[in-house]
């Protein structure tokens, strides 16, 4: 069942700074104010969930025990030919040290000839303080190029290609990649059920 929010500010159940931002510009339209979950002291929990809704649901869950609705998001990059890989692990396959360009070889090295379809996956979580919650999953569809393009986005952007385009996310206008985006589509069921 879902739940709208009655007031006007809520927990970004986030530790990372850009993202904090990122979910904060999504909000401001609906003149909803979001409160970083550091600013609050609020531990960070384990991501230990199976999936990103999982994830998502977790560290919202987490957040909302400070008294106010809370907000969270999971994505990353789903391989098809790899099972889902690297999926929740997405970030973990940069290493400690972030390195991009080896997680992207080793999707590159891993698939050798199989089919290079993948998607993008946003998972989005709003939890209350009385337990409830909702969670919501968006996707971009696309194909993985190779070698990487572009040096405008973030994380696997160089080597995505959403389909009906033929720049990678890399290469886009960031503005047009954002309204196209797995966590754009997320934040569009998100605001239409529980946003007033
Ligand atoms: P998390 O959601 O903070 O656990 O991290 C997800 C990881 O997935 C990020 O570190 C990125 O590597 C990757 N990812 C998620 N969304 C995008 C995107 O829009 N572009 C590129 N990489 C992404």
């Amino acid at each position: 069942m879902t739940r709208r929010l009655d007031g006007k500010r809520l927990v970004i159940a986030s530790h990372n700074a850009g993202k904090v931002r990122e979910i904060a510009d999504l909000l401001a339209p609906f003149g909803i104010e979001g409160v970083a979950a550091s600013a609050l002291g609020l531990p960070e929990p384990e991501e230990t969930g199976a999936t990103f809704l999982a994830n998502a649901e977790l560290k919202a869950r987490a957040a909302a025990a400070a008294g106010l609705p809370a907000l969270a998001d999971d994505s990353g990059l789903a391989v098809t030919a790899l099972g889902g890989a690297p999926g929740i692990y997405s970030a973990r396959w940069a290493g400690p040290d972030r390195d991009f360009a080896h997680a992207m070889a080793e999707v590159h090295y891993r698939l050798r000839d199989r089919p290079r379809e993948a998607a993008f996956v946003a998972a989005l979580a709003l939890a209350w303080p009385d337990g409830h919650v909702v969670c919501f999953e968006g996707r971009v569809e696309g194909r993985l190029a190779w070698p990487p393009r572009g040096d405008r986005g973030f994380g696997y952007d160089p080597v995505f290609v959403p389909h009906g385009h033929c720049e990678t996310f890399g290469e886009m206008d960031p503005e047009a990649k954002a309204r196209i985006t797995h966590r754009a589509r997320a934040f569009e069921k998100l605001a239409a059920a529980c946003f007033p």
